[in-house]
């Protein structure tokens, strides 16, 4: 092995990130503070929207938007299976019914003929997920989805663009997350940002143990939860999300890396970026050819010092969702695609000797 080691993600963190924690520390106002307010501005510039409410966890968000929604028991709700299990958690918090639908081969985004394939009377809602960062296809969704309610997780994929307009400004409301792992990051933290001014003053209320915005501390309207965001993460969400055109660039020139040394290699398909979408790259996942054995990949890779993921793992075949709805069917295109991605080490500190490795050594392994 040469060179120092190669994470599978990074955060990025500089000196200006450091001291914005350090002044919200000393500033004796750690909980519902200036800070949440500041990040909520700026995410709500990012996306594009009216409003949005700082919350613990992009899970917590998308927990409250279909909370919030008053979306619950006997309602469908149509969501990919190729995704995080937080989209598809969400739905089970709030007793719906989850219908999984399969996505496009090349996005592998939810396929906007889905919807209406699966939609029945008692379809409220569609989880649509912009998976790796590559918006949805949501003129077709719009289209397909019409008298339904949208949510967009779009965790993986702030600062991204269809047709030019930003991520997070379309459907009913839509939730970013800043896991370390995430284009920015709080720590733990997730947003939730809508243009719908009534969703969001139950959402922050919803954070917030059920307590209403101007009452009394004590008074608490409905049953809430705590999902607050602490002020050490805000200030660390302001000093990130200050610098989020700069960490996409950074993170967009590491990508544009993989993809010229990989295009050439004919079993490895490299990820499409369709001509109206600005990605905002969260992982870098290729596909492999249907003849490469998979695991072999990732061991050959691993005892070269690369680590690298089958991802995603499809949510329809986990055993908890297996254990609650055995009768689910099978979903050709995701369970076909689940079985050739690859998520390579990514993150925008990669420099070109590392992503040369990589890639190096990903060339050994198929020809091995
Ligand atoms: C990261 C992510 C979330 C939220 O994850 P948290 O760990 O709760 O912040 C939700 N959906 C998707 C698709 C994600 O990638």
């Amino acid at each position: 092995m040469n060179g120092p080691a190669i994470s599978m993600s990074a955060p990025d963190i500089d000196d200006d990130d450091v001291r914005a924690v350090e002044a919200a520390l000393r500033s004796g106002v750690l909980g519902l503070g200036p800070q949440a307010e500041a990040f909520e501005q700026a995410a709500a510039w990012v996306a594009g929207t009216a409003h949005a409410v700082a919350v613990s966890s992009g899970t917590a968000a998308l927990h409250a938007i279909v909370r919030a929604l008053g979306i619950g028991p006997g309602d469908e709700v149509l969501v990919p299976s190729f995704t995080f299990a937080a989209s598809l958690n969400a739905i089970l918090y709030e007793g719906a019914t989850p219908v999984f639908v399969d996505i496009e081969p090349d996005t592998y985004n939810l396929d906007p003929a889905q919807i209406e394939r699966h939609r029945t009377g008692a379809t409220r809602a569609v989880m649509v997920v912009d998976v790796f960062g590559h918006s949805a296809e949501w003129d077709a969704v719009e289209q397909a989805a019409e008298g339904l309610l949208l949510i967009d997780d779009c965790c993986e994929a702030i600062g991204a663009r269809y047709r030019g307009r930003s991520l997070g400004s379309f459907g009913r409301a839509g939730a970013f997350a800043f896991y370390p792992n995430k284009q920015i990051t709080t720590g733990e933290g997730g947003m939730i940002v809508t243009d719908d001014p009534e969703l969001a003053r139950i959402c922050r209320s919803l954070r917030n143990q059920g307590r209403g915005e101007m009452g009394a501390w004590l008074q608490h309207e409905r049953l809430g939860f705590n999902y607050r965001m602490d002020e050490l993460s805000a200030a660390l969400g302001v000093s990130q999300i200050a610098r989020l055109d700069a960490l996409l660039a950074k993170r967009a020139r590491v990508a544009e890396m993989y993809s010229e040394r990989l295009e050439g290699l004919d079993r490895v398909h490299v990820p499409v970026v369709r001509d109206h979408v600005t990605m905002s790259w969260f992982v870098y996942v290729v596909r492999l050819a249907a003849n490469v054995d998979r695991d072999a990949v990732i061991e050959t890779l691993a005892a070269d010092g690369v680590p690298s993921r089958a991802y995603f793992s499809p949510l329809h075949l986990q055993p908890y969702v297996r254990e609650l709805f055995p009768g689910t069917g099978t979903l050709a295109v995701t369970e076909q695609v689940a079985t050739r991605t690859l998520a390579l080490p990514f993150h925008g500190g990669l420099s070109e000797a590392q992503v040369d490795r990589v890639v190096g050594s990903l060339q050994a392994a198929l020809d091995g």
